[in-house]
């Protein structure tokens, strides 16, 4: 697993400058809608103070003494003016102005001071004190030229806490009220003016009533601090997901790397094996054939489909081992039935990754032989984008004319269809099963699937449509000419031998499979093994294997190896010995049969890891059921009945530590059992429990483990 350190520079830069965006962004989103909010509030306040000054002036102007021009300040004006202003929470107190003359009068009564620099000519005026101190005045003009001002508190304006009441992160630090008229008063913050933070202009926010301009601005110093924390927030937000994805992937990482570990160890103990679903013909029902599909006979969890290895196993090219395997396994496996049927036909799925191999088409030759699978019964299932690589189109147009014939997979998938079938002579094209569903949509037109058809139609190419699951799609398609398909409406993918029992039972009611949907796969069928149909090549080679057991045959005997003994085997070398002076045959035709004996799992090397060599490597001849290989598993429900009836398991109270554990018995007792009951080998009958287990046939006493053959305890479901 390696790390691209460029890369992960990169990512993490890249977060960082993200991370340090986002808050900033975030610090000034907060200041601009704080500096909103509290704007607002404080032109409310403004306002309100402002007009009720201004209504404590109106009733001043109103007073009788007021109506004409004054020379001096009467008693009565004094009077009043002393009143209003002890009266007024808001305003300390009220003075008449002359204009042009020094005299004024108060609440004191007469007293001259420098006449007004200026004047409101008309209406209110706020004069604000500039500077700290000087105090707010609000001034009414008088008709006859003197003007009534209302001296407010110095603090009158300025808001509290209180008057703000939610402050929040990028609240403004300093809000000032500016008069049209002169001056400006803080509302809100330090008297001295701040620093203007960069990128936030001041917020500016008019009162119309009043010619009042209030402004909020933050600090530079105050905003940068709120920046810094948002930032190391929405960094360590940013590392927090990205070490959070890093694990996600690290971890996906090493379980591809476990994967591919175990594939490669799956490989090397010939755990992949060839599961074949039937082609039928859509006419008459009858099969035609079948499509060889990859399954992983996993010791503990039973038989997996390609979805959880495939992907996996092409990227790291073991799926090259693992074709070859399973080819060789079906090629051997299915010679009998091809043999005894030549109308039937195999389609093998070949990746790019074998088409580029160099000795493919000899490897195939090999495989395909005269004596197993006959290359003229074989189709190869190629997906589209294998056609587009010129290097492989090349290698299929040398197949195809040596005798191979071609499928293409997944058809309308891909691109390239049209000229891909012009160019090569194709045999025939699946259908994806994708369009094949389209048929049971609630839609009149099926613009693919019909396209598909009429193209096949026109270059007289059969078709087989893929994943048919229902009756209707099974009717659309036979109305439409489609040749044949395959799906589970007439079987799922199953074992060889489970395979060769549907043909036999297919044969006999054509059209069961589509009738009762996946019927033939759920009933189990007479035990027919290959070895009693064995014509051809797979009689002779169970003849073969009868003489090499039988007296005159390989040398059978417990043997040791590195301090480690391996009971009633021989040595490969030998047997080829053995085998070349029984059937006269070439040393090298006899390692063909040998690795054909182990295809057929008549013969197993004693670690169950090797294929058939001309070595010092020790082999054993299957038993005589030689049941790994044909026998068929039981059904769900037989093996629980079986489990369930069974007297001869000892049930018991087992203790583990402290606990005991009531009426279980232990995975190896289990599969004894279960080996002797059906008479299969152990390996095979440990499959079978896990699969009980699977069915809930049987329980694990704590979790769900899966089944071990060891001392686990376990106890029925
Ligand atoms: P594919 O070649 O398109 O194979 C057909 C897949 O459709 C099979 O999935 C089959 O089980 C599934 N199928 C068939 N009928 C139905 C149906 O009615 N409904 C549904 N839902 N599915 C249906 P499977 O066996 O899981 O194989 C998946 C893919 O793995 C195959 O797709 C093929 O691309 C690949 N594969 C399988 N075996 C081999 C192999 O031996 N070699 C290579 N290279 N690829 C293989
Ligand atoms: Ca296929
Ligand atoms: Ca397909």
């Amino acid at each position: 697993m390696a790390i691209d350190g460029p890369r992960t520079l990169a990512v993490a830069l890249g977060t960082l400058a993200l991370a340090v965006l986002t808050g900033a962004l975030i610090t000034w989103q907060q200041h601009r809608d704080a500096a909103h909010a509290e704007v607002a509030m404080a032109k409310l306040f403004l306002d309100s103070r402002l007009d009720a000054v201004a209504l404590e002036l109106q009733r001043l102007a109103a007073l009788p003494a007021l109506q004409a021009p004054l020379q001096d300040c009467p008693s009565a004006l004094v009077q009043a003016l002393l009143r209003e202003s002890l009266a007024s929470a808001l305003v300390r107190r009220f003075d008449l102005v002359h204009a042009h003359s020094p005299l004024r009068c108060g609440p004191e009564g007469e007293h001259q001071a420098e006449p007004p620099a200026v004047l409101p000519t008309r209406g209110l005026a706020l004069l604000l004190g500039e500077q700290s101190g000087v105090k707010p005045q609000w001034v009414l003009a008088l008709p006859h030229g003197a003007v009534l001002s209302a001296t407010l508190d110095a603090d009158a304006l300025r808001l509290s806490a209180g008057e703000l009441p939610d402050r929040q992160a990028g609240s403004p630090t300093r809000i000032t009220a500016r008069s049209m008229g002169a001056g400006s008063a803080v509302m809100w913050g330090p008297r001295a003016a701040t620093q203007p933070a960069w990128g936030l202009p001041p917020l500016q926010l008019l009162s119309v009533r009043h010619n009042v301009l209030l402004t909020a601005e933050s600090d530079r110093a105050d905003v940068w601090r709120a920046a810094l924390n948002n930032m190391l927030l929405c960094t360590a937000v940013a590392w927090l997901v990205l070490g959070a994805i890093v694990a996600q992937v690290w971890r996906r990482a090493v379980n591809r790397a476990r994967l591919v570990k175990r594939l490669a160890r799956a490989l090397a103990k010939r755990q992949f094996v060839p599961f074949v679903q039937p082609i039928v013909d859509l006419n008459s029902g009858l099969c035609v054939g079948g499509e060889v599909l990859m399954r992983w006979d996993h010791p503990q969890r039973g038989i997996l489909g390609p979805g959880e290895f495939i992907d996996e196993a092409e990227r790291t090219g073991l799926i090259l081992g693992m074709s070859e395997l399973t080819m060789s396994l079906a090629a051997h496996r299915l010679a009998p039935l091809a043999q005894a049927q030549p109308q039937l036909y195999f389609s093998i799925n070949i990746t790019p990754g074998q088409l580029r191999e160099p000795d493919f088409a000899q490897r195939l030759a090999k495989t395909f032989t005269a004596d197993t699978l006959p290359r003229q019964q074989v189709l190869l299932e190629l997906t589209e984008r294998d056609f587009v690589d010129p290097l492989a189109l090349g290698q299929l147009i040398a197949l195809r004319a040596d005798g191979w014939r071609i499928a293409i997979d997944d058809f309308g998938t891909g691109q390239s269809s049209l000229s891909t079938v012009e160019k090569l002579p194709i045999d025939r094209i699946k259908i994806d099963r994708a369009f094949v569903s389209t048929v049971d949509e609630k839609t009149v037109r099926r613009p693919v699937l019909d396209a598909i058809i009429g193209l096949a139609r026109e270059l007289h190419i059969p078709l087989i449509a893929e994943g048919v699951e229902t009756r209707s799609q099974w009717d659309y398609l036979a109305a439409r000419g489609v040749a044949s398909a395959q799906g589970f409406l007439m079987a799922r993918p199953m074992a060889i031998d489970d395979f060769v029992r549907w043909t036999a039972q297919q044969a006999a009611s054509p059209n069961a499979g589509a009738a009762l949907p996946g019927a033939a796969t759920q009933t189990r069928l007479p035990d027919t093994s290959l070895a009693q149909e064995g014509a051809g090549a797979s009689g002779a080679l169970h003849a073969l294997w009868q003489r090499m057991g039988s007296t005159g045959g390989v040398e059978v005997r417990d043997r040791l190896h590195l301090l480690r003994p391996y009971t009633a085997c021989f040595v490969g070398r030998q047997a080829l010995d053995w085998i070349v002076r029984e059937l006269g045959v070439s040393r090298d035709e006899a390692l063909r049969q040998a690795r054909a004996l182990v295809a057929l799992g008549l013969v197993r090397h004693v670690l169950d890891e090797h294929d058939f060599e001309d070595a010092e490597l020790f082999y054993r001849l299957s038993p005589s059921s030689h049941a790994q290989v044909v026998l068929a598993a039981p059904e769900a429900e037989e093996l629980k009945r079986a489990l369930h009836s069974a007297v001869n398991i000892p049930w018991r109270d087992h203790c583990r530590g402290l606990l005991r554990h009531r009426q279980c018995a232990t995975g190896s007792v289990l599969v004894t059992w279960i080996a002797r009951h059906f008479g299969a080998p152990r390996a095979t009958a440990a499959q079978w429990t896990a699969q009980a287990m699977r069915q809930g046939a049987l329980r694990h006493v704590f979790d769900d483990q899966p089944f071990r053959d060891d001392n686990t305890l376990y106890r029925l479901g």
